[in-house]
């Protein structure tokens, strides 16, 4: 059997939530082995959710727990914020530590997956033989047309291409690396830090536990190729995807 890929998912109540669901939903339903953790972010399940999932057909698994105050409205946006989906995300790692076994785990790849990015299904295949963690790059975020590992010939990540703070130990997004299943359980307190974390720095707090930027693993023929797509403001990417176009000539397809 081929390794299995648990997505952990962050969800909230609002007018887009079904139709977000239903689109990660119809995309999950082809990728073999996929376990898909739904996190609510509120005191209770609802309906909504518990109907989609039962309906679906899938492997799944259905979790809630309300974010602090602080990160809802205008706390996500202030500098030391704590980051949306930083308690579902971990309720998600918690989930995975208490119910998988550790002592014979199975082959896995943990991966977060936000309620509003497009997946193109080649993704889970490039990040389901995952040794520690791999990278990839995300389009339609930070300001870019996409974010990138920066890879050298010999195929090995040296920095990243962004525009915001590029000196971050991991400047990539929530939705850019997958996590080996046997070093998550190995490293029991890994875990998103939700208090004192800046902006931006939220998936360095996870990804310094795990792994130094020399044993991240490249995917997407060696980050040139775009499989995730992000939700940010299509004028402002036209705009920066102009300039930078203009300034140094686009590389990636
Ligand atoms: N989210 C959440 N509660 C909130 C806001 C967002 O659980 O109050 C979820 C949302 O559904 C998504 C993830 O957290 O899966 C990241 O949300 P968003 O992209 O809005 O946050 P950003 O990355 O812009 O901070």
């Amino acid at each position: 059997d081929s390794p299995v890929i648990y997505v952990i998912t962050p969800t909230y109540t609002r007018p887009v939530q079904k139709a977000e669901l239903v689109r990660l939903l119809n995309t999950f339903l082809h990728v073999v082995n996929l376990h898909w953790i739904v996190v609510e972010d509120s005191p209770r399940k609802t309906k909504l959710v518990a109907n989609l999932l039962e309906k679906a057909g899938l492997n799944f698994t259905h979790l809630n727990v309300e974010s602090p105050h602080s990160s809802k409205m205008l706390g996500s946006k202030l500098p030391f914020r704590t980051p949306r989906g930083t308690a579902q995300r971990n309720l998600g790692l918690r989930w995975l530590r208490e119910n998988i076994n550790s002592t014979n785990p199975p082959e896995g790849v943990v991966y977060f997956a936000d309620d509003d990015n497009t997946y193109a299904l080649e993704l889970f295949e490039e990040m389901r033989y995952t040794r520690t963690v791999a990278v990839w790059p995300v389009a339609f975020v930070g300001g870019l047309r996409y974010e990138s590992p920066k890879v050298d010939p010999e195929g090995k990540v040296v920095g990243w291409k962004t525009v915001f703070d590029p000196d971050r130990p991991f400047a990539i997004d929530m939705a850019g690396f997958a996590v080996n299943l046997q070093l998550i359980l190995k490293k029991s307190h890994a875990n998103f830090k939700l208090e004192g974390v800046k902006g931006g720095y939220q998936e360095t707090s996870l990804l310094n536990d795990l792994v130094t930027m020399d044993g991240l693993e490249p995917k997407a023929i060696n980050c040139t190729k775009l499989l995730l797509f992000g939700s940010g403001t299509p004028k402002l990417h036209f705009l920066i995807c102009l300039v930078s176009t203009l300034l140094r000539g686009g590389n990636i397809t």
